[in-house]
């Protein structure tokens, strides 16, 4: 077993591409860790530069207490799953599961029993004389996952492991990672570009940006408090209201309310204030617009408000209070609910 640190790791492709930049990580013994991001915004390779597949031209990468910085990858105690699982095709299952037992020269009757006790736990029991051609998306995702166990590694790295997968089958895909996870206590890191597969799975979260970390926490500190605009963007399925407005005494005036504000701001002070749509619901006093959509999302509808100044709000409500069209709607969100960005870096503001 065996934390993950890295320390101002910067890796450079030959190109010239800064794909991480400085980069300082800690991911915790035993931890479901997400490196969560847009496309091209370095997930890849900082997962690879903890393999070993990429060296940092910067930093250093601790894998329990071994600087493993100039270690190959097969010296580093992690096995990482790639996005298109990589089988070796001319296998079959159980050979694939128990090829690294077999790089170990570990004798024929010990891979067979490794690769049937692993199969076990992933439910492929019944498939290890199939090879990869023969096997469907998830069931070739779990014989990925099983070599990578079989490998004994600390550490287990997935390049989106879920991405290829259809939706419903990447639900209980989902699932199925977490309990193993779980019941491995592996230390696991992997990559996602979605938001809410990220939010279910994760014990914490880095959500990156450019090579860099914009914020790292808890799936609930970040959904509940974004640590910028770009973070309060990208996470929710709803998209957040970040609005603009203008400090006065003590208050924010926006979308042609006046809301308690954060404390401290010299009055014409521009910001940005922000709160997710399943925070705000119907009031006496708060942002006030017309019922312009409704959309359904299952349980709950997503409406949006057109307010005087021209402004949208969105907010959800049980599928049983859906607003009529046209209706006036004043809305507000309970204390703290309310956040409140700097206009120009987008950072959050304390209050
Ligand atoms: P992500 O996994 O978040 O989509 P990547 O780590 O794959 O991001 O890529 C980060 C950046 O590095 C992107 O700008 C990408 O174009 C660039 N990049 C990735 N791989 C290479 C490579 N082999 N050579 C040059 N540039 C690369
Ligand atoms: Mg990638």
């Amino acid at each position: 077993m065996a934390g993950v640190e890295i320390t101002g790791v910067s890796t450079v492709y030959p190109n010239g591409v800064r794909a991480v930049d400085a980069l300082d990580l800690r991911v915790v013994d035993g931890e479901l860790f997400a490196l969560l991001g847009p496309s091209g915004c370095g997930k890849t390779t900082l997962l690879r530069t903890i393999a070993g597949l990429e060296v940092p031209a910067a930093g250093t990468v601790t894998i329990g207490s071994r600087d493993v910085t100039r270690l190959p990858p097969g010296r580093r105690g992690v096995a990482m799953v790639f996005q298109d699982y990589a089988l070796f095709p001319h296998m079959t299952v159980a050979e694939n599961i128990a090829y690294p037992l077999r790089v170990r020269r570990a004798p024929k009757a010990r891979q067979r029993e490794a690769a049937s006790e692993v199969a076990d736990g992933l439910s492929l029991s019944g498939l290890l004389d199939r090879r990869p051609g023969q096997l469907s998306g998830g069931q070739q995702q779990r014989a990925a996952l099983g070599r990578a166990v079989a490998a004994g590694a600390d550490v287990l790295l997935l390049d989106e492991p879920l991405s290829n997968l259809d939706a419903r089958l990447r639900l209980e895909a989902r699932t199925f990672l977490k309990r193993l996870q779980h019941d491995l206590a592996l230390t696991t890191v992997f990559v996602t570009h979605d938001q809410a597969e990220a939010l279910a799975l994760a014990d914490r979260i880095a959500v990156m940006e450019s090579g860099r970390i914009r914020q790292l926490g808890t799936p609930r500190e970040v959904f509940q408090r974004p640590a910028d605009t770009f973070v309060a963007n990208f996470i929710g399925s709803t998209p957040m209201n970040l609005v603009e407005a203008t400090a006065r005494d003590g208050h924010v005036e926006c979308a042609g309310a006046r809301l308690p504000g954060p404390p401290g701001l010299v009055d014409g002070t521009p910001l940005v204030v922000g709160v997710r749509p399943e925070y705000l619901a119907p009031a006496d006093d708060g942002i006030t617009g017309v019922v312009s959509t409704v959309e359904n999302l299952g349980v709950s509808s997503l409406v949006t408000l057109d307010c005087p100044d021209g402004t949208p709000i969105s907010l959800t409500v049980p599928e049983q209070h859906e607003p009529a069209l046209g209706r006036t709607l004043t809305v507000n969100a309970a204390p703290g609910r309310l956040l409140f960005y700097d206009a120009e870096d987008g950072g959050l503001l304390d209050g």
